[in-house]
């Protein structure tokens, strides 16, 4: 009996106990095959080969799965071979197997790897433009992932653990720190949970839930993070066209009712506040209530959440029939739950105050 009948014996006798995630399928002196399935996601198939050699040269080493990135079995060839290298001249087989078990069980992240390279490589474009800086951290031993974001004096920090169900289930927000304005930063959070739930839950209407697939959900969620902060602190505002934000983090309008006060409405503009107030006051009142005047459409409009076609285009819906002519405005109607200003009020007030003045000018003239 030599080492690799002694081996095969051993293999089929406690493989499936000392790995209980494994299943062996075939165990034969041509091919070892063990399936090894921790999660749904985390789940591996393992060739093993003995070379002519064999046990003076390592086994040979062969990694698939339906769910884990080329590139992560590629490399865990690597180390699995090298792992069998370490027990040249003695049994390597259980060595081996007991290493990727661990591997996999160590590395809960390894199921979003793909997800994760395509974020960093974001961020990597980001700095090297010298838009805005950021950094993507693996904890793997939580299965968190941190993300920071700093765009000139700003930054975003977060935390999102990627369960053991992932894709299935989406990724779940942790904790976040930022000096951005709350109002922005409610959109960031509620947007980018919203981007990912919509990765997992079919939609209500019935004929698109037919044929909906879970979609992984990091990288959407992340990427409309990264995009939206760094164009924030650009952004300007489109009555008086002067950045929404300060330069400086330090001098942020907090009071929600001060005239520099960011308010985000539903085209996804920023506006200060001041200048929404003025704008919603002043003539023209259209009929269907005052529409935004932004040079164009913003990119993350609430009228068109989370929903980029194949190029990347965001669809442009919600839109009049007269405004679709004119791709140069906003053209979207103002809304926000602290702005109900209906029209017809405004419409009224303005007069109000236009008669005021007209009596004000008509006692001035008399006094003359
Ligand atoms: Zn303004
Ligand atoms: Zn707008």
């Amino acid at each position: 009996m030599d080492v690799i009948d002694y081996e095969i014996e051993e293999i089929n006798k406690i493989v499936e106990r000392v790995i209980c995630s494994s299943k062996l399928i075939a165990c034969i002196r041509s091919l070892i095959r063990i399936n090894i399935k921790q999660t749904e996601s985390r789940q591996i198939t393992v060739c093993i080969r003995f070379p002519s050699n064999y046990p003076s040269e390592h086994l040979l080493v062969e990694l698939k799965s339906p769910t884990i990135s080329g590139k992560i079995l590629d490399g865990l060839t690597t180390l699995a071979e090298q792992k069998a290298s370490e027990f040249l001249g003695k049994p390597q087989t259980l060595h081996t197997l007991k290493f990727i078990d661990n591997y996999l069980q160590e590395n809960p992240l390894c199921i979003a790897y793909d997800e994760i390279f395509a974020v960093k490589q974001l961020l990597r474009r980001k700095n090297d433009l010298g838009s805005c800086g950021g950094e993507l951290k693996c904890l793997q031993k939580t299965s968190n992932v941190s993300l920071v974001v700093n765009e000139s004096d700003y930054f975003f920090k977060a935390k999102y653990h990627v369960p053991e169900e992932y894709p299935t289930k989406c990724i779940e927000f942790l904790e976040h720190k930022s000096n951005f304005p709350d109002a922005l930063l409610r959109f960031l959070n509620g947007q980018a949970k919203e981007i990912a739930r919509k990765c997992v839950e079919p939609p209500l209407r019935a004929n698109i839930k037919s044929d909906f697939v879970v979609k992984p959900s990091l990288l959407p969620s992340l990427r409309f993070l990264i995009e939206a902060i760094s164009d924030f602190t650009s952004e300007l505002c489109p009555v008086c066209n002067f950045k929404c934000l300060p330069a400086k983090a330090a001098d942020v309008e907090l009071r929600d009712t001060a005239d520099l006060y960011a308010e985000r409405v539903y085209c996804g503009h920023i506006y200060h506040l001041g200048c929404l107030k003025k704008y919603m006051r002043e003539p023209p009142f259209p009929l269907g209530g005052k529409t935004c005047p932004a040079k164009k459409p913003h990119p993350r409009s609430d009228s068109n959440k989370g929903t980029k076609d194949s190029n990347g285009t965001q669809p442009i819906k919600n839109r009049k029939p007269n405004q679709l002519t004119d791709e140069n405005i906003c053209g979207l109607r103002i809304s926000h739950d602290r702005w109900a200003l209906n029209v017809k009020l405004a419409e009224a007030r303005w007069a109000q105050q236009q008669a005021r003045e007209r009596e004000l000018e008509e006692v001035k003239d008399f006094l003359q």
